[in-house]
């Protein structure tokens, strides 16, 4: 057990790196924010639901039969992940509540049979060993066993990091299974990569927890591997695996979106500890294609149902939109590690897109109950009696990978606000918080992002330093002052700086202005052209058939993109603090035909008022109909 309290993605002092991550014992999120809300309710709700399906779903079964000494596997194959997110999850969270004791008694108990269940070689993966012992890394490209090795090692250097006691015993099964990986595909055994990247930042990770450069080097082997054929081909194609080009190679991101993303986080953690300047770059590159033209308004990535896919670039239908909670998962871990590697603010504007839209919106307020794929738009009579696009969030799923992959993401959310460098402290998110580094301490208090103020009180340190201040890419409009005295200053490089003698303490307000607004679409994206959306600083509006008058289908409701918009508080404690107020337009088709071949008429119209509600927090109230890109002829 070390205790480092270093958080997830932490480089070593040796890396590649523009900033610094702050250890977790240095940030508290105070309940009052958002995101104190959202990580209040994970360790309440989300983490303990999850803890509890592990045993209702039969996934800690198989793990037990295994150690048992056999028995037939039930499930899917890859089922030991969730048991490892999960484990993650926990540990992350004994770092801020080291007295849970219902979480330390899941973590001992996990272990011990994690432990029962490794073969003497170190090999751990309870389908293989129940059921087809035989094909033991025979069949990479489906098999998902280093994508679960993947996620034990993550579990391991999370319970290590956060002082967890079954943190020493957990990092011993992860080693024994990691020792076997380097043995067996490392420059002395054979060459492989696995069907689902992980195990790449994964083994980075453990590399920066135990100082054994193995690890590293096998991760940069598997890096370097990809992309010259080693997998076989099958009907979904090598891109659908990044196994079509060398990622050095690669011009666009392509095939299963959390497959991609989190070999572009294993890309970046292999960059930045061997300082491969060119592998990063090559990550940059993705970034401009990822984000270019391949990431809907709220964050979320993967146009495609079919394969979980990227679609062409521009190609971003808002029905259809599948953009997968744990791709949005993965774009925040890809662009944290971007962040540290670079400094550059792009990186945090999307981690806040995709955090208050995409992944915020997977998770009902309950806690309980998740969105697997988060569309842009629901239509009225859509079946949402299916696991593929419900239409309200259900508790589990077939394929349970989201919940724990929030889980383990909330359980660190505080560890993502702020970073260090050698010039002092820079604050990327805002929320209500405490941050202390070192000699600084920085007291945020905001309603962030009901609210456009923020106000930082700063203190320590005798020498002058920084206090860098992220002015988001949204935001064109700001006000800073310091103890009252405005300062003029517009950003450079995304960030406002103040350098001074903070000794004596000093109160800083940014004011980040939001006024309500409408945001179109580049005009290749066809699936929205015509239609506008609304959007006040970093959230995303959208509108939701519970607040349209009755008998008025949200099809066919018009915006009046000339009207001003108007915002309305309702309270911080109001199930929707903040709502947005439109004028539109009631349409009635001149004809019910689906095609007409004359001229169209107008048919009838009237005004109608439309509030928006935050989309991430659509359906949590009848299922309906909704949509974030709306008419706006
Ligand atoms: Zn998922």
């Amino acid at each position: 057990m070390t205790e480092s309290q270093l958080g997830p993605a932490s480089p070593t002092p040796a890396a590649l790196k523009a900033r610094q991550p702050l250890r977790l014992n240095g940030i508290r999120l105070d309940p009052a924010g958002l995101f104190g809300t959202w990580q209040r309710r994970n360790a309440e709700a989300t983490l303990p639901h999850c803890v509890g399906k592990l045993a209702d779903t039969g996934i800690l079964a198989n793990m037990r039969r295994v150690a048992a000494g056999g028995g037939t596997f039930h499930g899917l194959w890859f089922a030991d992940s969730d048991i490892y997110k999960t484990l993650e999850a926990a540990a992350w969270q004994l770092a801020s509540t080291p007295d849970d004791e219902a979480l330390h008694r899941f973590l001992d108990e996990t272990v011990e049979l994690l432990a029962a269940a490794q073969e003497e070689d170190g090999y751990l993966n309870s389908y293989f060993q129940t059921d087809h012992p035989e094909k033991r890394f025979q069949e990479l490209l489906w098999s998902h066993e280093l994508y679960c090795a993947g996620h034990l090692i993550q579990a391991a250097v999370a319970a290590d990091r956060s002082g967890a006691p079954a943190g020493t015993p957990l990092m011993v099964v992860a080693r024994r299974l990691a020792d076997l990986l380097v043995r067996r595909f490392g420059p002395d055994g054979t060459d492989g990569v696995c069907g689902h990247p992980e195990i790449e930042t994964a083994l980075v990770e453990l590399y920066r927890s135990t100082g054994h450069r193995p690890y590293l080097h096998l991760a940069q082997r598997m890096v370097d591997l990809r992309g010259k054929g080693l997998l076989p081909k099958d009907q979904l194609g090598p891109a659908y695996y990044q196994d079509h080009a060398p990622v050095r190679e690669a011009e666009e991101v392509t095939g299963h979106v959390v497959r991609q993303l989190y070999l572009l986080a294993g890309v970046v953690d292999v960059a930045v500890e061997t300082g491969d300047l060119a592998l990063l770059g090559a990550a940059e590159r993705l970034w401009d294609s990822a984000f270019g033209s391949k990431t809907y308004l709220t964050g979320a990535q993967g146009s495609r149902h079919r394969d979980e896919a990227f679609g062409d670039p521009y190609e971003l239908p808002p029905d259809r939109a599948y953009g997968e909670t744990c791709a949005a998962i993965a774009s925040f871990q890809w662009n944290w590690r971007m962040l540290l590697a670079t400094g550059g603010h792009r990186y945090a504007d999307e981690m806040e897109r995709v955090l208050y839209n995409a992944i915020a919106g997977a998770t009902a307020l309950s806690g309980r109950h998740f969105f697997y794929s988060n569309p842009l738009q629901l239509r009225a009579g859509h079946d949402g009696s299916i696991e593929d696009s419900p239409s309200q969030r259900l508790s589990w799923y077939h394929c349970p990978c989201c919940p724990p992959n929030l889980a383990r993401l909330f359980a660190t959310l505080h560890g993502y606000l702020a970073t260090t460098d050698g010039t002092g402290l820079q604050v990327h998110q805002y929320t209500n918080t405490t941050i202390h580094s070192g000699q600084y301490t920085v007291d945020v208090s905001t309603a962030y992002p009901w609210d456009e103020r923020v106000t930082l009180t700063v203190s320590g340190g005798a020498e002058p330093w920084t206090l860098a201040l992220r002015v988001p890419g949204w935001c064109t409009d700001h006000a800073l002052t310091v103890d009252g005295t405005p300062v003029e200053q517009a950003p450079v490089d995304g960030y406002l700086r103040l350098t001074r003698s903070w000794a004596g303490g000093a109160t800083v307000q940014l004011d980040l202005r939001m006024p309500a607004r409408l945001v179109t679409a580049h005009p290749y994206v066809d699936a929205v052209r015509g239609c506008a959306a609304l959007t006040r600083g970093p959230l995303v509006y959208c509108l939701e058939q519970a607040d349209l008058p009755a008998g008025l289908p949200l099809e066919d409701v018009r915006l009046d993109s000339g009207a001003p918009l108007r915002i309305q508080t309702h309270g911080p404690d109001a199930p929707i603090p903040v709502s947005l107020v439109a004028s539109g337009t009631r349409t009635r088709p001149g004809a019910p035909a689906l095609y007409r071949y004359d001229p169209a008429g107008a048919g009838e119209a009237e005004p109608v008022t439309l509030t928006a509600i935050p989309y991430f927090l659509w359906g949590n109230r009848a299922a309906g109909p909704m949509r974030v890109w709306i008419p706006a002829p």
